[in-house]
């Protein structure tokens, strides 16, 4: 049985012309005024993404001083480390604000478990992706039905897929909705020298060696000066150090066992790939 999808009316649309304005626009900016702007501009149907890595700590932090009521959502893949589940009691705690949660569909994920074991990612780079779209990107979509404009901690420097992010762009994996990256031009240590000087919450993993954090068994420390992403799904050899979020995979691998987990219903039709009228 998949979860029912509900689809808020939304409001604030912007096409291609005034988003590629808007990029040029505020790429010098700083974070706090690219989300001014969003806030301006998306109201209530601005969400602030955050996976409760640095660079989501950071953000939070700069919206709730902008507007304590702002929107801030969270996909839960219910694989996460308990270092990230207390940060984000930190979080709630520290701002008083709620965080929206999205988490898969139990019943896929039941499915998906029964088949392949709860550990398949670490047999088959297909498999992993098949679990990152099941406890990610389909949740994600789900999430986005709600927002006509999204924030994320995407900075240029992270990965080579992630050179060429504008500060504000269609989404076009998501319906067409606003994605924003107010951190793009940020470097690592630009991050951590905020999160210092505002006494910003973050994960204690990073303590331990961690530089970039997602579920706790595709996750481990890197060697000092070794590239940050590299901790992530370290087994993998010549695949994408990406799970789908961000950027659409397509392998022709994994996709025709998705549609099998979700029974011939379309990931579309279990978790919103469709949009509905604006
Ligand atoms: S990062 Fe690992 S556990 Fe998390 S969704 Fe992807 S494959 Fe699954």
């Amino acid at each position: 049985m998949h979860q029912e999808t509900h689809i808020p009316r939304l409001l604030h649309t912007m096409d291609e012309l005034e988003a590629g304005e808007a990029a040029v626009e505020l790429d010098d900016k700083e974070p706090q005024e690219v989300l001014a702007w969003a806030a301006e501009r998306f109201g209530r149907e601005l969400g602030i993404c955050s996976s409760f890595q640095a660079e989501g700590c950071v953000l939070i932090d700069m919206a709730v001083r902008l507007d304590p009521n702002v929107r801030i959502f969270t996909v839960d893949t219910g694989r996460q480390p308990q270092e990230t589940y207390d940060l984000i009691d930190r979080i709630r705690e520290r701002y008083g604000v709620k965080i929206e949660v999205f988490a898969p569909d139990a019943g896929v994920v039941e499915q998906m478990i029964t088949r392949h074991g709860p550990n398949l990612f670490y047999r088959e780079v297909n498999l992993r992706l098949l679990c990152c779209q099941v406890r990610k990107v389909l949740p994600l979509r789900r999430a986005l039905m709600n927002f006509s404009a999204w924030v994320t901690g995407l900075r240029r420097d992270q990965w080579a897929t992630r050179s060429n992010i504008r500060k504000v762009e269609i989404d076009h994996d998501h319906g067409g909705i606003v994605k924003l990256a107010p951190l793009a031009d940020w470097t690592e240590d630009e991050v951590w020298d905020y999160i210092r000087a505002n006494q910003v919450p973050y994960n204690a993993l990073y303590d331990k060696g961690y530089k970039s954090i997602g579920c706790a068994p595709c996750t481990r420390p890197v060697a000092e000066g070794a590239d940050p992403r590299s901790g992530r799904w370290w087994w993998e050899t010549g695949a994408p150090k990406e799970c789908g979020m961000h950027c659409a995979i397509e392998t022709g691998g994994f996709e025709h066992e998705l549609a099998a987990l979700l029974g011939g219903h379309g990931a579309g039709a279990a978790d919103g790939a469709e949009r509905g009228p604006g």
